[in-house]
């Protein structure tokens, strides 16, 4: 921080005050309110903050926070760190992270995917991870392809080494744009946003699995060095080594961003036996996996808030004698239109006893009738407990996929758990 000029270390020290106050009064963790005020000081904080640190960039639709918190306890090996583990994801999040770790020579970043091409700007990174893209809430096909240009056109302008998913053609056509890059087989289980070549329209040949080409143009799935193996929980290295995996946090997204954050560490000299230690001390992020136990029922929490996040929540659903309940509202940070919850194919819980709540439970309703999955309507997880236990009073586990604010409702219900 010294090296920082006065006025950028008066910006930077008049937003961590507001970031105190900010949590003093219980309004948050104060990430946004600190680095807003920060910036009104010095629009320039964020690449002065950023000089001389070597930082990588974490974007995606889903899984970023949870990637961003293995890289970042990989790097640890490497001594203190600064990252936006609150998940404060836009450029005041960045500002907060930074000054708060004023002398971390490495640095991860969670980045809002809208957000990457001008912060990757302004801070200048060593590292750029990207990892998926597909519609979240109600964007549409077409935004999600021109936010593909803006971050390949921002990549071509810059030095940063780049290390993505080649199995989603998005992301690929994205990181095409750098000059260096690390490509990464970690799968693509949601495919519906990208049948069409990002280049030039054209149908996307994608057989198999996970290979793709456009049969018009000649885009095709770069060759990669780093591959995770759903089968064998195992991911291999460039020289072709074989590791286990077996992280706590569950199922194919988690080992993709598991491969993904190996190679991420890797970039900063950090072999795969080093790492793997600290990503399997992960076992929940931002309450996302955790278990609350509750009249000694274990409840299971999986956040979901677009379509490619239900199918992989459901892709982690314990087995079908679990009871499941689905949770979904249409606040502001949900978006209030829910009409991507047609996208979904609901009909894996078949056979499974399903609840649905919150303030979309009558379209979840007619949803899961037009699959044909019996379902409950119910208000509260406690009210399911109650009426399961009645029935069976050796039930010991339910799982729960609920969007953002439903999500954050249970939470803290049931005493904001980590
Ligand atoms: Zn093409």
């Amino acid at each position: 921080m010294s090296e920082l000029p006065l006025r950028a270390q008066l910006a930077a020290a008049l937003g961590k005050g507001a970031a105190s106050l900010s949590r003093a009064t219980g309004r948050g963790d104060g990430s946004v309110i600190g680095g807003r005020i920060a910036l009104k000081v010095e629009p320039d904080l964020l690449s002065k903050l950023a000089r001389g640190r070597r930082l990588t960039l974490v974007s995606a639709t889903n899984g970023k926070t949870t990637t961003t918190r293995l890289i970042a306890s990989a790097l640890r090996q490497l001594g203190e760190i600064a990252t936006n583990e609150h998940g404060a994801n836009m450029p005041t999040g960045h500002i907060t992270a930074l000054s708060n770790r004023p002398n971390a020579r490495n640095g991860v970043l969670e980045t809002d995917e809208k957000y990457l091409p001008q912060v990757l700007r302004e801070t200048a990174p060593a590292v750029v991870v990207l990892m998926n893209l597909s519609r979240d809430q109600m964007d549409r096909a077409s935004e999600i392809n021109l936010l593909a240009k803006k971050w390949r056109d921002a990549l071509a302008m810059s030095d940063t080494h780049v290390i993505a998913n080649a199995d989603d053609p998005l992301v690929a056509w994205a990181g095409l744009g750098a000059r260096n890059a690390t490509w990464v087989s970690a799968g693509q289980r949601w495919k519906e946003d990208s049948w069409c070549c990002p280049e030039c329209g054209g149908h996307l040949k994608r057989d198999p699995d996970p290979h793709w080409e456009c049969p018009e143009c000649g885009l095709r799935r770069p060759d990669t060095t780093w591959a995770v193996n759903n089968a064998t929980d195992t991911v291999t290295d460039p020289n072709g080594q074989e590791f286990r995996l077996q992280l706590h946090l569950p199922g194919d997204a988690n080992r993709a961003n598991g491969v993904i954050a190996l190679a991420t560490a890797a970039a900063y000299g950090i072999h795969p036996e080093q790492a793997l230690p600290r990503l399997r001390e992960i076992e929940s992020v931002a309450g996302r996996y955790t278990s609350i136990v509750t009249s000694g029922v274990e409840v299971r929490l999986l956040l979901s808030k677009n379509p490619a996040g239900w199918l992989e929540s459901f892709a982690v659903l314990d087995p079908p004698r679990v009871p499941v309940i689905l949770s979904v509202n249409a606040q502001i940070p949900d978006g209030k239109d829910t009409s991507w919850l047609w996208d979904v194919d609901y009909t894996v819980l078949r056979g499974r006893r399903v609840f649905v709540m919150g303030e979309r439970r009558t379209d979840l309703a007619l949803r899961l009738e037009t699959d044909e999955v019996p379902f409950e309507v119910v208000d509260r997880v406690d009210q399911v407990i109650g009426r399961l236990k009645s029935e069976q009073p050796d039930i010991t586990k339910i799982d729960v996929i609920a969007n953002y604010t439903a999500f954050q409702q249970i939470r803290t219900a049931y005493g904001r758990v980590q």
